[in-house]
């Protein structure tokens, strides 16, 4: 098969890459979409993601595609079923899966970052990982699933209650995904600060009831003016030393603080903690997607979110590295194999 196979510094080749036999559990997957994260990047740039990745392998991790093979032993995934995939595979047996806290499981490995994933013609993953998307669901949309699990489980953390206000900082994929569970969750007053501002448009379509340009006006003066003097839930989705004190700053009284956005692994960052101090905030950060899966799928089957509108690119496999080399900020970039 066709794969675009990552050897290390700031290396791709879209080659012939062998197909290994599928194992009872596993199911083999004619990947249609395969989304390019935040993390890739990282990882196509020397810097770390969730889980080590030892090159040469093929990454994606955030893939959708038709079933075209099973296992002996699988039973729940047939043979045509549109499938998404939840990359991350924890043991089961270790002392953080044990007590449900498998984001931390010991043995952790992940599809496309640590073995072959999504970049190629075909993937193979155990049954247990693979969950079905209605057939209506765009195969760029059942993508996301993954990156919608991650918010998920970050927004979860975020406790946005109904009536909260929420300043949402970066309207990029995650901003936007963040956006819609607030809108979902009975958030009333929701920001989103962005810079570019040919997204305000979109983030009021799918949910803002304010779009602010933090480079050309006063972020703080804007909010009062919204009558958001008063911020509970700070979600900060760049992944910026700046935008994350921001967040700090904004955040009002007795308020929580997400930092959701994946920093360079080497970022050091300067906190006042008389502020934290005065404002009594709650500063918490999210790590990858422990059961957020299937409800992801729910999310999307159900129709309650737009994922399709977020997809800015849809490119073939020989653009991926140009795309991992210069990112850009269009929005989500899908690589149809
Ligand atoms: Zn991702
Ligand atoms: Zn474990």
């Amino acid at each position: 098969m066709k794969a675009a196979v990552f050897y290390g510094d700031k290396t791709i080749r879209v080659e012939e890459h062998e197909l290994r036999e599928l194992r009872p559990d596993e199911i083999m997957i004619d990947v249609k979409a395969a989304g390019i994260c935040g993390t890739d990047i990282h990882i196509y740039n020397g810097s770390g993601g969730a889980t080590d990745c030892n090159p040469p392998v093929v990454l994606g991790h955030e893939l959708a595609g038709v079933v075209s093979e099973v296992g002996s032993s699988v039973k729940r995934i047939k043979v045509g079923d549109r499938v998404c995939v939840d990359p991350n595979v924890m043991c089961g047996g270790c002392d953080f899966c044990h007590d449900g806290e498998v984001q931390f499981c010991e043995n952790m490995y992940a599809t496309g970052v640590n073995c072959d994933g999504g970049f190629a013609e075909k993937c193979i993953v155990l049954e247990r990982q693979a969950f079905v998307v209605d057939p209506s669901i765009s195969f760029e949309a059942a993508s996301m699933c993954e990156p919608l699990a991650c918010a998920l489980h970050g927004f979860d953390l975020s406790e946005v209650k109904p009536g909260h206000s929420v300043l949402i900082i970066g309207g990029g994929t995650i901003g936007l995904t963040m956006l819609q569970l607030c809108k979902l969750a009975g958030a009333t007053k929701i920001a989103v600060s962005e810079p570019d501002t040919s997204k305000h448009a979109l983030a009021k379509e799918l949910g803002a009831d304010h779009t602010i340009d933090p480079l050309h006006e006063k972020v703080r003066e804007k909010l009062n003016e919204y009558g958001m003097k008063h911020i509970n839930v700070v979600i900060e989705c760049v992944g910026r030393i700046n935008t994350m004190q921001d967040a700090i700053e904004y955040c009002g009284r007795g308020g929580l603080v997400m930092l959701f956005g994946l920093t360079d692994d080497k970022a050091v960052m300067e906190i006042k903690p008389f502020e934290l101090f005065r404002k009594e905030l709650t500063i918490r950060t999210s790590f990858v997607n422990p059961q957020t899966q299937r409800r992801s799928v729910e999310l999307l089957n159900s129709r309650r979110l737009q994922m399709d509108k977020l997809v800015a690119e849809v490119i073939p496999l020989e653009k991926l590295e140009e795309k991992l080399a210069h990112p850009g900020s269009a929005g989500k970039i899908i690589v149809r194999p």
